[in-house]
């Protein structure tokens, strides 16, 4: 059984209760985690708290760059630990996996690097003042992490706060704690004083809810769906807290007939069957121009049909979906398409392996899907991509930016000045040129406009949201 993990200690809930943690790949119960409840955030926010005011807040910041640093290293050297934890409590392929507990190793070491590099400004002023800023941290933040990439997005979210000198509750997914509770372990190990980070588990009603009500949390990092980034911001409205959101998107990949399709094709693929589709960046519409649409379909068409879906250890193209309402969600998505005459282009597999029990889902190829239609406009979760041509660069634009999303658009042509218009007319928090993410991305800021959110977690862009801005104005004479 798992427990929290608050002030460097395991702890049973309060409540008294477990929740079962469910193997994507094939159904089953293999462990219980903590249901906890408000008392339980309560003494993780105290415990910060406490960190914060007895010497955390006072700790050089070259000091928390070693600390980190050295969780780092720790992390590193427990790839396959993690990596084998997340792969079960997820069902991710073995690939996809082990690249989430690198890229977690990797978020230590720029944060590790950052902590130190982080510094106000000197203003001029009247004659007679100085003025100055301190860029202080919140205190103690909250941080709500989903189950898609629980390793990751954790690493992003708390190597920012940590390096800006705040202490940390985080509130995991349900579905996907063990990684987590794992590497808040390696954080005591490695010297970090106890409270500096806390993980406390359960529902998102029960315990995040708390979390977010907490008087004591001076920010919360949320990363999860759109609905409930809005009950987030309700309820942190109420004190006024701070909040960044990081929340979902539909992004397009926009082909122009220039592209180079051998660079192309793989990106779009891998964009939506990474993580069985489940990623908020995945590139869920495809935009192409009426000139290739055709000939590029089929080319897609035949590259679908290879895919394989099968369980996580057999490291195929993707692996279950996280539970059987996100199976079944996507399957209303489909069934709508049948329903609304929307053609298949392709299918892909399930192997005939896979235990019926799992969450499985062949990837899909759909074609000619109305920009209106709930298939472009709403976030399936899952390995579905949306096809649809487009006439000319105007016509692109107007149906990239026709979702109440904008996370992240592809582009792939050769013109160099359409590369610019393109990357200036998206409304987008980022924009790929011939390329899609392509190297993890943990220097380069993250984050979304409109319903995608706002703020910016990852690169050195996210110390500012984990901190705030005091000026000092000092009369002298
Ligand atoms: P979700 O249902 O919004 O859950 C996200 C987190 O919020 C979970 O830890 C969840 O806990 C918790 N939660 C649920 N209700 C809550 C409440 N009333 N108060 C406080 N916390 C609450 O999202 P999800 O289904 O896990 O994740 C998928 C969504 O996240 C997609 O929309 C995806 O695009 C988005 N996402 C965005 C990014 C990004 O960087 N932009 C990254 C990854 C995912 P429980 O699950 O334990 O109930
Ligand atoms: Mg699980």
């Amino acid at each position: 059984m798992q427990l929290n993990f608050i002030g460097n200690a395991s702890q049973v809930s309060s409540s008294g209760l477990t929740i079962p943690m469910l193997d994507p790949s094939d159904g089953e119960v293999f462990d219980q985690i903590q249901r906890s409840n408000a008392k339980d955030i309560d003494d993780a926010v105290r415990a910060a708290r406490q960190c914060f005011d007895t010497g955390w807040s006072k700790t050089p910041a070259a000091e928390r760059g070693r600390l980190l640093m050295r969780l780092s290293a720790r992390v590193a050297q427990g790839v396959d630990e993690l990596y084998a934890l997340e792969q079960r409590d997820c069902g991710k392929p073995t690939r996809q996996a082990r690249a989430d507990a690198v890229a977690l190793a990797r978020y230590f070491e720029f944060y590790a690097g950052a902590c130190d590099k982080l510094h106000g400004d000197t203003i001029p002023y009247l004659d007679g003042y100085s003025v100055l800023t301190w860029r202080e941290p919140h205190g103690v933040t909250g941080h709500v992490i989903p189950w898609n990439y629980p390793m990751q997005i954790f690493g992003r979210s708390i190597g920012g706060a940590l390096a800006a000198g705040n202490a940390c509750v985080v509130k995991p997914a349900e579905d996907a704690c063990l990684s987590l509770i794992r590497v808040a372990q390696m954080a005591a190990e490695v010297g970090f004083p106890a409270g500096a980070i806390n993980i406390v588990t359960g529902y998102g009603h029960e315990v995040g809810d708390a979390l977010a009500r907490h008087p004591g949390i001076d920010h919360i990092s949320f990363t999860g769906s759109p609905s409930v980034g809005t009950l987030i911001q309700q309820v942190a409205a109420q004190r006024h807290c701070p909040v960044t959101l990081e929340l979902g998107g539909k992004s397009p990949q926009i082909v122009f007939a220039d592209a180079d399709l051998d660079a192309a094709l793989p990106a779009i693929v891998n964009a939506i069957v990474q993580n069985a589709g489940q990623t908020c960046s995945a590139g869920s519409r495809l935009l192409v121009d009426q000139a290739i649409y055709e000939p590029l379909l089929e080319r897609l068409g035949a590259m679908f049909e290879k895919l394989r879906a099968g369980p996580a250890s057999m490291d195929l193209d993707l692996g279950p979906l996280i539970r059987q309402s996100q199976q079944q969600r996507v399957w209303d998505f489909l069934s709508d398409a049948q329903a609304d005459n929307i053609s298949m282009v392709a299918q892909g597999s399930v192997v005939d392996v896979a235990p019926e029990t799992g969450f499985y889902q062949a990837p899909t190829l759909l074609r000619d899907v109305p920009v209106e239609h709930r298939l472009a406009q709403q976030e399936i979760f899952g390995p579905v991509l949306c096809a649809m041509a487009f006439r000319d660069e105007d016509h692109a634009v107007a149906l990239a930016n026709a979702t109440q999303f904008g996370l992240v658009a592809g582009v792939w042509t050769a013109d160099g000045a359409r590369q610019f218009r393109m990357a200036r007319r998206l409304r987008s928090g980022q924009v790929f040129i011939n390329n899609y993410g392509a190297g993890g991305g943990v220097e380069l800021p993250f984050g979304g406009v409109k319903s995608s959110g706002y703020g910016r977690e990852k690169g050195f862009e996210a110390l500012q949201g984990f901190t705030t801005l005091k000026t000092v104005a000092i009369k002298h004479g």
